[in-house]
Formats: structure tokens, C-alpha cells, sequence
């Protein structure tokens, strides 16, 4: 094989800043058409009659258009006579954004692979901090559908496990003898959670939120096929796992990658979710932490996919979700 040095440079030139990466920018979601962006969500709610209405209440396909001039689409169903929408009955229904503001939040968030502030989006989209939170967490929501039922070790022998602590921060008092081990669970704010990740080398991700690393190993052997080599460092957390797989472990104190033991590849992943953490998410712990791992997770695996295939692939996770786990009832809790 040879090199020309057209091949070079493209290896050279990270992912990202490519061409291809960059097939669905913010600024051709709003040149869109109307109609255009209107025909993109209907494929992707209704991808089995390429873009017909199917009606969320009772299935029928005998729907026609009933918007009024120049509002957003709606339909009425033959059937059951109801009135629905393109987002009717999805991880969006209750949100009251024009179609092109939901694709612009999908592309905000894909974009920013960092993770994106919400603060930042609320601006970016001139809607209200709340509204730009509850979208945000939705998308997370869509990502995560990626995840469920997800086995590792089923296209690919070896996998890295590893644990870190999030949340749950306690400020150490002002004078020295006030001062208390925090690295105790007795002076922890019982918040403190771990995240556990099975990452498949070259291959998926699959996080978890536990109250400590040992209470995840039957989560790990339920979510790992038999056969599997697992890589984990010295914890004695982990001793548990001899027991189902074959084990190389790595004592992180004589170095990071020892025989061919090592957990590089999830610990790039926990430095991904700490980026999250110290540069746009306060809020990182408590209830959310599971969804900001599985976000992390989505863009570790994602990060190779060009944009344009990120946004159509939480598009459509959004748009076949029924309705949201996190918010259901949100919006009656939380009366403005
Ligand atoms: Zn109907």
C-alpha cells in the first residue's frame, strides 16, 4: 500500500474540523425552507409511510391536513376525529417550539461536544432557562435510548471496567480542627455517586450509577456476555468478577498499562464526563448524574459520526419515544 499526500493530510486533519463533520451546521438549519424542515421531521416520525401522518391516538393512516394558513402543521385523524401534530404523543409533545426550534436545539446540543450549558442554549434559542433544561435532559433522555438493553462483549472479546465518584461535594470547614476526612463515608453528603463503565475496546459504552463500585458488579455480570476479557484496576470491588470472567487487572500505583492490562479507554471516558461536569453542568449529581453518564457515553461513541447523522439519530430516538420518563408531569409541578 502507498501514501499520496492527499491520504495524509485527511489523517492528519482531526474528525471534527472535517468537511463531513460538519454536514448539518446551525446556520443551514435556519436557511432551511419551511417545507423542508417540515418533511424532515415527518420521515422521521413516521419513517414506515416515508412522512404520511399516522394517527398517535388510534393508528389509522386515513389522516388529512387541517393547519390553519401559515401555522404548523396539524392533522386529523378520520378515524377517531382527534387533532394531532408532529410531536404529539414524542419526548416533545409538550413543548410549544416551531419544528425548526427543535432541530436547532438538536443541533446545538450534537454540536457542542463538550456538552452544552443550558444556560447557553436558552440564549441561543430565546427560550427560558426552564424550557431549555427540560429540552436538554430530554435529548439526553433520546441519547440514552441508545443504551437500553445494551450488552457488551458480544461483537468484541475485551472490555474495560472502572468506577469514579461524582457529586455530592462537602466544603471543608474554615479552621483545621473543624476540619473532617471527606474521603470517609461517614463526612460524605450521601449524595456522593459512582459511575461505573463497561466500555467494549473499539466498541460500545455503557454506563451506570450505583452507591458504590461493589453494588455494580452484578449490574457488570448481567451486562457482559460470558467469554468476555474484562480489564480492571486493583480495586477490591472487582475481585467479585473472577468468579464469571477471565480478569486482568492493573495496579495503577506500578503504571497505567502492564502485559497488556489497562483502562485507558475508560478513563477516557471519565475525563470526557469530568469536562462536562467542571465546564458547563452544576448540577451534575443527584437525580441526573445517570443521564449526563449516558450522555457522555453517546458522545464517546458517537464521536466519529458525522453531525448530520448525530442530530437525525436523536431526532429520531425522540420522535418514537413515548413521552419522557424524567418529565412526565413536569410542566404541572413547575407552573411558571
Ligand atoms: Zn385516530
Amino acid at each position: 500500500m502507498y501514501f499520496t499526500s492527499n491520504m495524509v493530510m485527511i489523517v492528519a486533519q482531526h474528525f471534527l474540523l472535517s468537511r463531513q463533520a460538519k454536514t448539518l451546521s446551525l446556520g443551514k438549519v435556519f436557511r432551511m425552507p419551511d417545507a423542508e424542515v417540515e418533511t424532515l421531521f415527518r420521515k422521521v416520525r413516521w419513517p414506515d409511510t416515508d412522512g404520511a401522518p399516522v394517527c398517535p391516538h388510534c393508528g389509522s393512516l386515513d389522516a388529512y391536513d387541517c393547519r390553519r394558513p401559515g401555522k404548523a402543521p396539524r392533522f386529523r385523524c378520520r378515524e377517531c376525529k382527534k387533532d394531532f401534530s408532529i410531536t404529539s404523543g414524542t419526548l416533545f409533545a409538550s413543548h410549544k417550539l416551531p419544528l425548526r426550534g427543535y432541530l436547532a436545539a438538536i443541533a446545538i446540543f450534537c454540536n457542542e461536544v463538550k456538552g452544552k450549558s443550558m444556560l447557553a442554549m436558552s440564549r441561543d434559542l430565546g427560550v427560558s432557562y426552564k424550557t431549555s433544561f427540560v429540552l436538554a435532559h430530554k435529548l439526553r433522555e433520546s441519547m440514552a435510548e441508545d443504551m437500553k438493553g445494551r450488552v457488551i462483549g458480544d461483537d468484541r472479546p475485551e472490555a474495560e471496567v472502572d468506577g469514579a465518584y461524582f457529586g455530592g461535594y462537602v466544603k471543608p470547614s474554615n479552621l483545621r480542627e473543624e476540619r473532617v476526612d471527606r474521603r470517609l463515608r461517614k463526612n460524605m453528603s450521601g449524595k456522593r455517586k459512582v459511575v461505573v463503565v463497561i466500555r467494549e475496546r473499539g466498541g460500545e459504552t455503557l454506563p451506570g450509577v450505583f452507591q458504590s463500585e461493589s453494588q455494580a458488579v452484578s449490574w457488570i455480570k448481567s451486562r457482559v456476555v460470558k467469554g468476555t476479557t474484562l480489564h480492571a484496576d486493583e480495586a477490591s470491588s472487582w475481585n467479585d468478577l473472577h468468579a464469571r470472567f477471565e480478569v486482568k487487572r492493573i495496579n495503577h500505583e506500578e503504571a497505567y498499562s502492564l502485559d497488556g492490562a489497562c483502562t485507558n479507554q475508560a478513563e477516557s471516558y471519565f475525563s470526557r464526563l469530568r469536562r462536562g461536569e467542571a465546564g458547563h453542568h452544576h448540577h451534575i449529581s443527584g437525580a441526573y448524574l445517570l443521564r449526563y453518564a449516558q450522555e457522555a457515553a453517546w458522545r464517546e461513541d458517537n464521536r466519529r459520526t458525522d453531525n448530520g447523522e448525530q442530530v437525525s439519530r436523536v431526532a429520531k430516538n425522540a420522535l418514537a419515544k413515548r413521552g419522557s420518563v424524567d418529565f412526565t408531569g413536569y410542566w404541572q409541578r413547575h407552573k411558571d
